[in-house]
């Protein structure tokens, strides 16, 4: 039997969000270490899920370090990277095993290091030597470099948005890291970066152009002499000078496949640009469409992507309008303030707008209170199934059209219980509006009657040329 050290650190950081991710922004979402890691994960859609699922086909015995991730957010503190990092290293120090599986996300930054990803792979790499095998998940938006690609010796991306493969890809990099234990030589690598930046409602994978480039991916990992390929798109929305799509493959013919995608990629280049609706048209459309829900998602305030969730222009454009709907606004004092009416007692008062001008000023809402209460649960859609979540306090106030779920945690909408928890159906609401990219269709893109993205002002913004990026060198498609 073989045993094999593992675990992870995820972060998704958009260095334009004021909101630091510290070591309590990781506890409040997840951080789990030692057996636990083995109880909270078995079974989940996450990587450690698949790591943990695929170690018995391999015979593994799992020496787990820990898990630590937060909701996508502002710089990560060096305290936080630190403290998570040293945690990991002081098993790996042990070298008592053979194989380290370990997953991170790829666009994590933290105060004064830019790579922080990277980093966390040099500091493993240093502790285990070159001699132990380390293989690597990472999410399809991690923005690759190349002391990314040296610290690891085969890195796996996920192949989906909506991210729906994570435990599959956990089981991947196990089998992989199998092969390597079973005495398969180190595989040669290839990573292309292109000057490109696309936007995650642009980058789904279920439809063009990302459709036809993973399907090519596919082909050549059937047919190719590889290990593994992965395409990542990567993250826009975070100032440092390596963003970009990028290419990774594995094996003999690494070169030849990474050169065939990365070529792909380049010539559909104008198929990434996106489409928007201004917030007032937008909901005119939605209004006029034969039945619901209709669901009007804002990228420019995707809490997925690190944005505070607490933008006021889609909510005060459905209240001008007349609109029905519902929409989810993170104001821990109003949630706070509104459960204290109770169920049936009235709130009036300002709500969100609290972290950025940018995201509109604060809205004046007047209704009654229809939930209050703390929410969590376990997500029950594709993404992460298994994860558990927190909303913390949680309170639903309906005006005459628009319903307000105002919660004390930031949260990203990949789950119906998302809203159901806080007393609404979005399948009976006529408009529904998520602050997200694209990972929304992996809950909700079954009820959707009608779909919407609406271009309003943000960090997250889908108009990539008014992201205020200053650290790019040379030229990027499609900023002028
Ligand atoms: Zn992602």
């Amino acid at each position: 039997m073989r045993r094999v050290l593992f675990g992870g650190i995820w972060h998704e950081t958009n260095s334009f969000c004021p909101v630091q991710t510290d070591l309590h922004a990781f506890q409040r979402f997840a951080l789990i270490e030692g057996d636990a890691l083995l109880t909270v994960y078995e079974g989940t859609n996450t990587e450690i899920g698949g790591f943990v699922a695929e170690a018995c086909q391999q015979d593994f015995e799992l020496v787990p370090t820990l898990f630590a991730g937060a909701t996508p957010s502002g710089l990560v503190s060096r305290a936080a990277l630190d403290h998570l990092t040293n945690a990991v290293v002081v098993h790996a120090q042990q070298r008592d095993f053979d194989g380290v599986l370990f997953a991170i996300h790829g666009a994590m930054v933290a105060e004064t290091i830019d790579e922080a990803d990277a980093y966390i792979l040099q500091c493993l790499r240093n502790a285990i030597g070159t001699d132990i095998p380390l293989v690597v998940t990472f999410d399809l938006h991690g923005n690759i470099t190349q002391p990314l690609v040296d610290a690891a010796d085969v890195l796996v991306g996920y192949d989906t948005l909506p991210h729906v493969d994570m435990a599959e890809r956990g089981r991947e990099a196990t089998q992989i890291l199998g092969r390597l234990l079973d005495g398969a030589a180190l595989p040669r690598k290839a990573f292309r970066k292109m000057p490109m930046l696309t936007v995650p409602q642009m980058q789904g994978t279920e439809s063009d152009p990302m459709r036809g480039i993973m399907a090519e991916l596919h082909r050549l990992e059937q047919h190719a002499r590889i290990m593994t390929a992965s395409v990542a798109p990567g993250f826009p929305y975070t100032d440092v000078p390596h963003l970009g799509m990028a290419v990774l493959a594995y094996g003999d013919d690494a070169d030849a496949v990474a050169d065939r995608l990365a070529n792909l990629i380049w010539s559909r280049r104008e198929q990434f640009r996106p489409y928007l609706l201004s917030p007032e048209p937008a909901v005119g459309r939605a209004m006029a469409e034969p039945s619901g829900p209709v669901f009007l998602t804002e990228p420019a305030d995707n809490v997925g992507g690190g944005a505070p969730g607490d933008g006021t222009t889609l909510l005060a454009a459905m209240v001008t309008a007349d609109a029905a709907g519902t929409v989810v606004i993170w104001d821990p004092a109003a949630a706070a303030a509104a459960s204290s009416a109770g169920v049936g007692g009235r709130f009036r008062g300002d709500i969100g707008g609290r972290t950025l001008p940018l995201h509109g000023p604060p809205f004046t809402i007047d209704g009654y209170v229809t939930f209050a209460g703390p929410v969590a649960y376990r997500r029950d859609a594709a993404y992460m199934t298994g994860q558990p979540v927190d909303l913390g306090l949680v309170a639903t106030v309906a005006m005459a059209g628009v319903k307000v779920v105002l919660t004390s945690e930031r949260a990203m909408p990949f789950d119906t219980l998302h809203l159901r928890r806080a007393g609404i159906s979005p399948e009976h609401e006529r408009i529904v509006s998520l602050k997200c990219g694209s990972n929304w269709r992996a809950a909700f893109g079954d009820m959707a009657a009608a779909q919407y993205y609406v271009d309003t002002p943000g960090i997250c913004t889908s108009n990539i040329e008014r992201v205020p990026l200053t650290r790019l060198r040379g030229e990027y498609f499609p900023l002028a």
